[in-house]
């Protein structure tokens, strides 16, 4: 194999070979043109020598870096830089005299310019929600066969892509027995375990530990907010309708209500997302005693003011409410106001027998119209929950197969979505 080399002492652009160009700018950074014409991409040299792909700096098999950081020096130089034409790689000797070869693809991925980090952030790392009111949710909601689901990963992953965007998807033609749940959230991961168990049963029960498990109206709620960890994704496998009029299910998108608030209620949203709100849960279930709390806003921000989740219950906030006084009667106003917006954009719909309703937990606010339960006309949903962890490191692992994978047949699944 043929290798240019050139040293960079003399700076200036040095052409590495007809295509490649590379250059030390400012002393500690690597300017690359991976061809003439394309525009340079800039890379930090501490990174770069952070990022090593050599054996002595990282384990190729587990992915992981193995680079002795007790000894990392920040202010790392590079020296001398080299291409390799044919194998497409920048070499780099750097002040600590070590050596690092970057493959031109590799770089271009981990691309600083904002536009490429963008992408890999939308189109990789997490989708971008779309928020929806009540009256888009006939255009909004995606549904899919559950055969094809189970069958192909292109449909796997296009509902679970769904999921992430909108926070409901609808699987259609499931069978009707109880092993249904559990199938689906093995073909995406496992289930996650709560309080009440892995696969739960929603129908009334005399006697019931949980609001959830009467017939009487289900105000809308987020499940669990009493955990800090909570669950994701909920999994409602349709498999006995009730015959009377009632036991639709409503759904609200709670970003969308986050929205109205941020943009005519200015105050109510900020207080809303500021003050603590006790969130907790008392009982038993299989003769073990639990008392959940967890503390935290109805609408919760990340660092850069996007929604991470929402909280609301009625029946699972505390009446203990560890706040200034004067901050309880806002506080109530301001929710009051958030309720009733989501009561008035709720969209209610009755699932049938073989639907399996998939929603996010921590987004959507969800309950059930109330119905008659009787012998004649009962009423029987299993569930379970998912964690969104699972959830998009599937999404992840499946874009890449199905990306990559040149073969015709995947590439005409994926075109007929
Ligand atoms: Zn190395």
């Amino acid at each position: 194999m043929w290798v240019q080399r050139l040293l960079g002492r003399s700076l200036g652009e040095l052409r590495l070979g007809r295509q490649i160009s590379a250059r030390i700018v400012n002393e500690s950074n690597i300017e690359v043109q991976p061809a003439s014409g394309d525009k340079p991409l800039t890379f930090p040299g501490v990174w770069l020598r952070d990022n090593c792909q050599c054996d002595d700096c990282f384990h190729g098999s587990s992915k992981s870096r193995k680079l002795d950081w007790d000894r990392f020096d920040t202010r790392i130089r590079p020296v001398d830089l080299q291409a390799d034409e044919l194998a497409q790689e920048v070499v780099v000797r750097w002040s600590d005299a070590h050596e690092s070869r970057f493959p031109l693809k590799w770089l271009r991925d981990r691309s600083f310019e904002e536009r490429r980090q963008a992408e890999y952030l939308r189109d990789f790392y997490r989708p971008p929600t779309r928020h929806w009111s009540g009256a888009e949710f006939q255009e909004i909601a995606r549904h899919f066969s559950y055969d094809e689901v189970m069958a192909k990963d292109s449909v796997l992953m296009h509902w679970l892509q769904a999921l992430a965007v909108h926070g409901v998807a609808l699987l259609r033609g499931a069978p009707l027995d109880e092993g249904v749940v559990r199938r689906l959230a093995e073909r995406v991961g496992f289930i996650r375990r709560t309080t009440y168990g892995e696969e739960f049963v929603v129908q009334a029960k005399p006697g019931a530990q949980n609001f959830a498990y009467l017939s009487l109206p289900l105000p809308l709620h987020t499940d669990l907010p009493y955990y800090e960890y909570k669950p994701s994704v909920n999994i409602l496998h349709c498999v006995v309708q009730t015959e009377s009029p009632g036991g639709s299910n409503m759904l609200v998108d709670g970003f969308h209500i986050a929205d109205i608030l941020r943009r005519d209620h200015p105050e109510d949203f900020d207080r809303l997302c500021r003050v603590l709100v006790d969130w907790n849960d008392i009982g038993s279930e299989d003769g073990r005693e639990f008392h959940n709390i967890w503390r935290a806003p109805v609408i919760c921000l990340d660092s850069a003011g996007r929604y991470t989740r929402v909280n609301h219950s009625v029946p699972q906030r505390d009446s203990h409410f560890n706040v200034p006084l004067e901050e309880v009667l806002p506080w109530y106003e301001s929710y009051a106001r958030f309720v009733r917006l989501a009561i008035a954009d709720s969209h209610a719909f009755k699932t049938q027998p073989g639907d399996v309703l998939t929603f996010n937990n921590i987004r959507l606010l969800h309950g059930r119209a109330g119905y008659d339960d009787s012998e004649e006309s009962p009423r029987y949903i299993v569930g379970a929950y998912l964690d969104w962890d699972i959830i998009y490191s599937r999404l992840r692992v499946l874009k890449k197969k199905l990306h990559s994978d040149s073969d015709a047949d995947a590439d005409s699944e994926l075109g007929s979505q």
